[in-house]
């Protein structure tokens, strides 16, 4: 059996919020359309004849996932293949309105945890949204990023985008202590078919700022068979490095293990 820790499908690159480090660069770009229910259904189809299972599924952002109008449709979607996941988790900045139809999708769904970043932007709201949640049997897991004890002490700065040139000895030292790689053992997700195993670099190459490193990411999409994408697949699991990797400061933003920076600090002024 071939099986991942997690799957990460993108339903949105549109964001409320301008957050100043937002590792996505949601602020400074044009918003690609929403996934659609057809093109999660095509991408989960995908996916689940590569893969068999994995541990946890997400229905996360790119920018805040609550602004998807059909997120309702793509949560029911996502449980017809409740067999092949353990855990499905969707994420939200806390800030937007709980619909109708959305909350009665995210509810009676077993494995489901709402996992909820609170920058202590709009808290009243937010308080609203956790409540509305937990009175309904939903499980809310709240990510504490304002004041005091900030979940992983705050955000990192991953970087300018240009190349560095960095010996393979470094680069190895960046992927191997990076939280996506250390803690996560690869955010493995997509927006369009394209999987990668970090954010950073799914993102780089969708706004054609990295250059398209094809051994970085496994197109569901490809003619290739499933046994040469599954190889893909454990290739990346293996790898030393990502040749993304050339292009990001890794986990810290210095050589500094525990710099860290405030969480949601909001733009002013500057366009896309
Ligand atoms: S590009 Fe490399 S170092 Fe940067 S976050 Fe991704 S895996 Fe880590």
């Amino acid at each position: 059996m071939f099986t991942l820790d997690k799957f990460s499908l993108v339903v949105t690159t549109r964001c409320n919020l301008r957050c100043k480090l937002c590792d996505e660069f949601i602020p400074l770009n044009k918003p690609f359309p929403d996934m659609t229910p057809d093109e999660e259904r095509k991408i989960l189809d995908a996916f689940f004849s590569v893969v068999d299972r994995v541990g946890m599924l997400h229905l996360s952002g790119g920018g805040e996932p609550f602004l998807n109008a059909r997120l309702d449709e793509m949560i029911d979607i996502a449980y017809e293949y409740e067999s092949r996941f353990d855990r499905f988790m969707v994420f939200t900045n806390s800030t937007v309105k709980v619909s109708a139809k959305l909350l009665d999708a995210l509810k009676n769904k077993p494995k489901l945890v709402v996992h909820a970043s609170d920058y202590d932007i709009t808290p009243e709201r937010s308080a609203e949204i956790h409540g509305l949640l937990r009175d309904n049997g939903i499980s809310v897991r709240i990510i504490k990023y304002y004041g005091d004890n900030q979940d992983y002490g705050g955000w990192v700065d991953f970087g300018a985008w240009g190349a560095r040139g960095e010996t393979i000895e470094r680069l190895e030292s960046k992927f191997t202590n990076c939280g996506i790689t250390k803690h996560m053992r690869g955010n493995w997700r997509t927006r369009d078919g394209s999987v990668h195993w970090c954010q950073r670099s799914q993102r780089g190459m969708e706004l054609g700022i990295l250059p398209d490193y094809t051994g970085d990411y496994v197109d569901l999409f490809s003619d290739e068979s499933a046994a040469q994408k599954r190889e893909k697949f454990r290739l990346l699991t293996n790898a030393r490095h990502l040749l993304s990797c050339d292009h990001c400061s890794g986990d810290h933003g210095t050589e500094d293990a525990s710099k860290r920076f405030p969480a949601g600090e909001q733009l002013m002024g500057e366009t896309m």
